[in-house]
């Protein structure tokens, strides 16, 4: 499924994040930065050892923050690295923080003229969030951002698995109508 916002596209797709050809993927990563399990792991496995070379200069990472690194043997020319809310230890904060995981992924992209860029959906492996609450959080922040800022031209949403891409996509048919 794909809707246009401006001059830009919201894409999404069933599929690994880590063969994407888009100028950046977003890691969903944790506050050390030096690697983990799910989504993050299979980013440091496909860009080789160097990522974490790179990431161990970085000095981690905030919660709802986001750093660049380069993309070494990945397609990807840059990764953004960025740490999503743990549901259940963020309580009311969690909407919010999971927002600003988008839109400040979305501001490094910009910062870097990074065009085309591929997120995962942040949060709802080990972290815990809900598909459904996930997924409207994220579309939302990224039509309001792109609304705002004609830099960026895709926006890919890759989805591992049915049950990701279906949330994704009932979340992406109710925000279109309201456009
Ligand atoms: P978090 O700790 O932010 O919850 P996870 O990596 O555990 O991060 O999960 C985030 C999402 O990424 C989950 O929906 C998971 O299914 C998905 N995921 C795992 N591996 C990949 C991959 N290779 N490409 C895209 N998404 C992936």
């Amino acid at each position: 499924m794909e809707v246009k916002v401006g001059n830009a596209r919201i894409e999404l797709a069933e599929g690994d994040i880590t063969s994407q050809d888009t100028d950046a993927i977003v890691n969903a990563a944790n506050r050390s930065l030096l690697g983990g399990g799910g989504v993050d792991g299979a980013i440091h496995r496909a860009a080789g050892p160097q990522l974490l070379t790179e990431c161990r200069t970085l000095g981690g990472c905030e919660t709802g923050e986001a750093k660049l690194t380069k993309g070494y043997n990945l397609k990807a020319g840059h990764v953004i690295h960025t740490v999503g809310p743990i549901y259940h230890s963020a309580g009311k904060k969690a909407p919010e923080l999971l927002a600003n995981c988008y839109r400040r992924s979305l501001e490094v992209a910009s910062q870097n003229k990074l065009k085309s860029i591929a997120f995962p959906s942040i949060s709802t492996g080990a972290y815990g969030y809900p598909l459904e609450e996930a997924a409207p959080i994220a579309l939302k922040t990224v039509m309001d951002y792109l609304k705002a800022h004609p830099d960026i031209q895709l926006v890919r949403f890759v989805l591992f698995g049915r049950d990701a891409y279906q949330a994704y996509e009932k979340a992406l048919r109710d925000l279109a109508k309201k456009i």
